[in-house]
């Protein structure tokens, strides 16, 4: 039997040419970076630094000590969302969405009493209202966090709209844009968002990785350490630094730099061919998220009359979710926030896919969907 992965959004497989870039730095340079006095420690600090750098000139940030390495998004969220907590008078108050990766919104409900949560406003296709956002904003918000791109329903949020209302009432702005980044360019000189998290193992990078952006210094000087230690990282992230990671971060990054506009055209061809056999073999369905305003790799979809149980047993041969695989067996809380009806709700399935998908399988799994829905209608 052929495994068809079209679970993208949950993970990416790893990208050869990274395996291949990051193999030297476990079998060759593999010496402690923080360790200055040995010649294995230096080269494995100036692997590092370099990493540092492609990373920073591709979100245009100035300087290298404004990113902290981390093991991923989750440790990224709760790196600056505590951060603000910690520093605030309390109880203070943060923005963010109903629509958020469990990251965030468990971040904050960890954090009990001393967070007043206010969730702005979204529409049916998951777009916050901008008008509500701003409304929202009181004298004692201390920051803003809505993702960029979301990981169920793949719509996009208005960032450079946000980070205007934030820079307006002088509120930091924080995006979680693991899911962004795959698709979209940010250029941090030009949007104003304070922080960004994100995820190696979305960008074709092994999982256990991730990266806090802040976007200038002022920002980082707002960063409270979490973990604690031997003061690595300039004492914002402790624990011997991950210098295979740090390179797999940076090959990743320049492999989007160069591909990311390809990545976005096979994507968006794979998505086509998709619906194009639903509307031929006239099958109802219902897309989530926003039709326009969304990544490509992504289609949460449901079919009249046929649960995502249903759908997954029949369409054993290919790896796709129901919803987010960090919150698999709970009913979504991103459909929910969209308004779905609990059918829709327990018809969606999410087929995630990218670089190294094929437009044969595409095609081949709407069929069988279409096959599936044409029996169980007889
Ligand atoms: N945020 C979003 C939007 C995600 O999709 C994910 C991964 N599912 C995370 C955060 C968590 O990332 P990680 O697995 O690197 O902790």
């Amino acid at each position: 039997m052929k495994k068809v992965y079209f679970d993208y959004n949950a993970t990416t497989p790893v990208d050869k040419r990274i395996v291949d870039a990051i193999l030297p730095y476990y079998l060759n340079v593999f010496g402690n970076p923080s360790n200055m006095n040995s010649a294995h420690g230096k080269e494995a600090n100036r692997a590092f630094k370099n990493a540092l750098r492609d990373i920073a000139d591709y979100f245009s940030v100035e300087s290298i000590d404004d990113i902290i390495l981390t093991s991923g998004a989750t440790e990224s969220n709760n790196l600056v969302l505590k951060s603000f907590v910690d520093s605030a008078k309390k109880p203070c108050r943060i923005i963010t969405s109903k629509i958020e990766h469990d990251s965030i919104l468990q971040t904050l409900e960890a954090l009990g009493d001393d967070v007043i949560v206010d969730y702005v406003k979204n529409d049916s296709n998951g777009t916050i209202d901008l008008q509500d956002l701003e409304n929202k904003i009181q004298d004692d918000t201390v920051l803003i966090s809505i993702m960029g791109a979301n990981n169920e329903i793949g719509t996009i949020q208005p960032i450079s709209e946000i980070a205007g209302i934030a820079r307006k009432h002088n509120v930091p702005f924080h995006s979680d844009v693991t899911q962004y980044v795959p698709h979209k360019r940010i250029d941090l000189s030009k949007v104003s968002i304070d922080y960004i998290s994100l995820s190696g193992h979305k960008i074709y990078a092994p999982k256990g990785v991730g990266l806090m952006v802040c976007r200038n210094d002022k920002a980082l000087s707002k960063i409270k350490p979490q973990i604690f230690g031997g003061g690595q990282q300039n004492g914002y992230r402790s624990g011997t630094i991950n210098v295979p990671g740090a390179v797999s971060m940076a090959e990743a990054i320049k492999l989007l730099d160069v591909e990311i506009e390809q990545d976005n055209e096979h994507n968006r061809v794979l998505y086509n061919s998709f619906f194009k056999v639903l509307r031929q073999r006239e099958i109802p369905y219902r897309l989530n998220g926003d039709p326009v305003n969304r990544i490509n790799g992504n289609i949460s979809v449901s079919i009249d009359g046929i649960t995502s149980i249903q759908l997954l047993a029949a369409l054993y041969e290919y790896s796709i979710s129901t919803g987010s695989a960090c919150s698999t067996g709970k009913k979504s809380h991103v459909l929910k926030a969209i308004s779905c009806p609990d059918n829709v709700i327990s018809g969606t399935i999410r087929i995630g896919f990218g670089r190294f998908s094929e437009e044969e399988d595409i095609v081949a799994i709407a069929n069988k969907i279409a096959d599936y829905y044409e029996i169980a209608h007889k």
